[in-house]
């Protein structure tokens, strides 16, 4: 890994997608509350996700803290092996599992979206010489778009890119990112990564709370051995339904 990112992926991820537009912060596992205090990812408009060995090391705390910004909002890119880390899992509610290979052979990623904000600037399809093989069944929900379909030397194919939306937030996974190969210096992985940055930020954040509310009329049928607040139409008494 050190070979091909002696600063790490995520130096060479902000460098390769560096624009005017973009302000770009770094966080790490090692770093306190890796990186993503309260106040951090509350000033984060779009976040990549990249990891492998070391899932189990992310703190609940924050991928919770995370969790909570996507559905309000906060974009989410998640890269390759990130497909098992403990936001994405819990975002896609599903085991997220697939099957894997190094055999160092050819991917090409075919774009099945030319018309989608991500695959813009990018052909038919773009090839990259030597990566880490993934294939199906990669257990993710239904719901997402498939942006790329990859095809690989040994037969394999796999899901590559996911569109989706949780909540008010945007989350796509790209499935490139294998550590042992200068997969972050491709110039159609940078575009795509820019292209899904600028897709995913929000217009707009929305909390989401549970609030019992006063209804707007008169409710004749009112049960009067079921009531929560005053005039309130609402039979769960603490809004948690
Ligand atoms: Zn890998």
């Amino acid at each position: 890994m050190k070979k091909h990112y002696p600063r790490g992926i995520h130096k060479a991820i902000a460098d390769g997608i560096g624009a005017d537009d973009l302000n770009i912060r770094l966080a790490a596992l090692d770093d306190p509350e890796h990186g993503l205090s309260e106040e951090t990812v509350n000033a984060t408009d779009v976040l990549i996700w990249w990891g492998h060995c070391a899932h189990g090391e992310v703190k609940d705390e924050i991928v919770n803290r995370v969790h909570k910004r996507v559905l309000e909002g906060m974009g989410l890119i998640v890269l390759h092996s990130g497909h098992f880390s403990k936001i994405f899992k819990a975002l896609m509610g599903t085991s997220c599992s697939l099957k894997w290979r190094v055999a160092g052979e050819k991917e090409r990623l075919w774009n099945i979206e030319p018309s989608h904000p991500i695959s813009q600037g990018i052909g038919e399809y773009f090839e990259l010489p030597h990566v880490e093989m993934y294939g199906e069944r990669f257990d993710i929900p239904q719901d997402g778009r498939i942006i790329f379909i990859s095809w690989f030397e040994g037969g394999e194919i796999f899901r590559s890119g996911v569109a989706f939306e949780r909540g008010h937030g945007k989350v796509f996974y790209f499935r490139p990112g294998h550590e042992t190969y200068p997969i972050f210096y491709d110039k159609n992985v940078l575009k795509v990564l820019g292209n899904a940055v600028r897709w995913a930020r929000p217009l707009i954040y929305l909390a989401n709370t549970a609030t019992n509310v006063k209804p707007l009329e008169v409710i004749h049928s009112q049960d009067p051995n079921n009531v929560s607040v005053g005039a309130g139409i609402a039979q769960n008494a603490k809004g948690n339904g």
